[in-house]
């Protein structure tokens, strides 16, 4: 699809592609695309240009988890995008789950915040709407996002460690991202981080899971928001202080091994949860100190603060790519 959105110059050459805008004489306002995340409960929507500039935000409660529910709220959505922003070019939406892409088209698979087994997500998306679509794992989507346009930019390996609901990672190395063999690489809600402690969803005593989670660090804590936890720790609450330390800590070891893996330039930390990452950061940094190879040196930890549109805007750049890529 040749959609005139290249003014002048090369076509990128893939090795080194790290942020297309830089390559490419792109006009912003172009073309627009709309990225979608969606958690259990809410879905969180953006509009951008080809820069990927945020031109335009909506946030929807979901009153139904049904599948052609969701898709319908959608196809609303983005007939209302179109009406307000002229070509709308693609649209992309995340989730927490993972994608296996099956004769060409991404299958959402076990995205247990929505109850969806396995759901032809993007087929189904790109029906509604007639726009070509994208799905992706809303971790490996914020990821490219950060490659390309944000905190991750130029760097040949990189790593986005987010959490909030759950923790994910996202790899990248020599420039390109590491889907894995099922699309499910990243995974590292089960590593261990101490021998006794709190117990995990799947029986796993002291896993990361156990501590870094918001349902963890409010189940240690004894509380039940966030927030909430947040403002007991600043009144030096014994509980509260011990869940967001340890949740640090063990964010610490997940960087630690991470970083011993890949090796990366930079390894930026985010999600609903990353307030964790400042409070505790001498835990953190304890733990990354101790658990990593002595011979793998320092490597750069960045910590972003977040918005769930940032996951909307990630999607748009997975629909940013997508159509770059099919124009290439
Ligand atoms: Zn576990």
């Amino acid at each position: 699809m040749d959609i005139g959105l290249v003014t002048e110059g090369e076509i990128f050459p893939l090795p080194g592609r790290g942020r297309p805008a830089e390559k490419l004489d792109l006009r912003p306002e172009s073309a627009y695309f709309v990225g979608i995340k969606l958690t259990g409960d809410t879905l969180y929507a953006a509009v951008t240009d080809l820069h990927a500039s945020v031109v335009a935000t909506e946030e929807h409660k979901l009153v139904s988890r049904d599948v052609q529910d969701v898709v319908v709220l959608i196809a609303e959505m983005v007939d209302r995008f179109r009406a307000g922003f002229r070509r709308v070019a693609a649209v992309g939406v995340c989730s927490a789950g993972d994608v296996e892409i099956v004769n060409g088209h991404g299958v959402l698979i076990g995205s247990n915040f929505l109850g969806w087994p396995r759901v032809h997500l993007e087929e189904l998306v790109e029906a509604a709407t007639g726009l070509p679509t994208t799905i992706a794992n809303d971790v490996m989507a914020l990821t490219v996002a950060h490659h390309w346009f944000g905190a991750g930019v130029g760097c040949r390996s990189l790593a986005v460690v987010s959490f909030g609901a759950g923790i994910g990672s996202g790899l990248v190395a020599n420039y390109q991202l590491i889907r894995g063999a099922n699309g499910r690489s990243g995974k590292v809600s089960h590593i261990p981080v101490t021998a006794d402690g709190p117990v995990c969803d799947q029986g796993h005593v002291g896993c990361a899971s156990a501590y870094v989670t918001i349902p963890a660090i409010l189940r240690n804590a004894g509380t039940t928001s966030f927030n909430e936890t947040l403002e007991r720790f600043e009144k030096g609450d014994d509980r509260a202080v011990r869940a967001i330390k340890n949740a640090g800590k063990a964010l610490g070891t997940v960087v630690a091994q991470i970083a011993d893996l890949l090796d990366p330039l930079k390894v930026i930390i985010t999600g609903e949860g990353s307030d964790v990452a400042r409070l505790a950061d001498s835990e953190l940094e304890a733990a990354l100190e101790s658990r990593r190879d002595p011979a793998a040196g320092r490597v750069g930890v960045e910590v972003y603060p977040f918005h769930f549109s940032d996951y909307a805007w990630a999607a748009a750049i997975s629909a940013i790519r997508q159509v770059l890529e099919t124009e290439r």
